[in-house]
């Protein structure tokens, strides 16, 4: 369980949020959304519990060349990734349908689901869900 305030290293309270959050991995920028973290208003500090693995999210996004992340931890999938642009509403479908169909998805084999009219092509490893391609259905 996690609390909603802690104590920061200035002194006041940091307070939990759920947001993006911009890190630096050498000279490689790496945004992670969706990331619970405590902010402090004061001094700016950002920290995490210790259940939120940032070192794990931020070591496979440099290792797969991922600028943007999303970290999320529903029932087997704890993060959907994507390697192409997506607008934020389609994302949204598309993990709503990732999560439909999870137990369907075999570790390290690529899938299509179907969301919107279209196909979503990727690979799941582990609890990792890359999506690699958007195909427009062909009517
Ligand atoms: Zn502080």
């Amino acid at each position: 369980m996690l609390m909603n305030e802690r104590t920061c290293i200035c002194g006041k309270m940091a307070k939990f949020n759920i947001g993006t959050i911009d890190f630096s991995v050498g000279k490689t920028s790496i945004v992670i959304h969706n990331l619970p973290h405590f902010s402090c208003e004061f001094c700016e500090y950002v920290s995490f519990d210790p259940e939120v693995n940032v070192d794990r999210a931020l070591r496979y996004a440099y290792q797969n060349g991922l600028k943007e992340i999303d970290f999320k931890k529903k029932g087997e999938v704890s993060m959907i990734t994507y390697k192409i642009d997506v607008a934020d509403e389609l994302k949204r479908e598309i993990e709503q349908a990732i999560e439909d169909k999870v137990d369907e998805i075999a570790d390290g084999e690529q899938f299509t689901v179907i969301c919107g009219g279209k196909a979503i092509c990727g690979t799941r490893s582990g609890d990792i869900v890359v999506i690699e391609r958007i195909v427009e259905k062909i009517l």
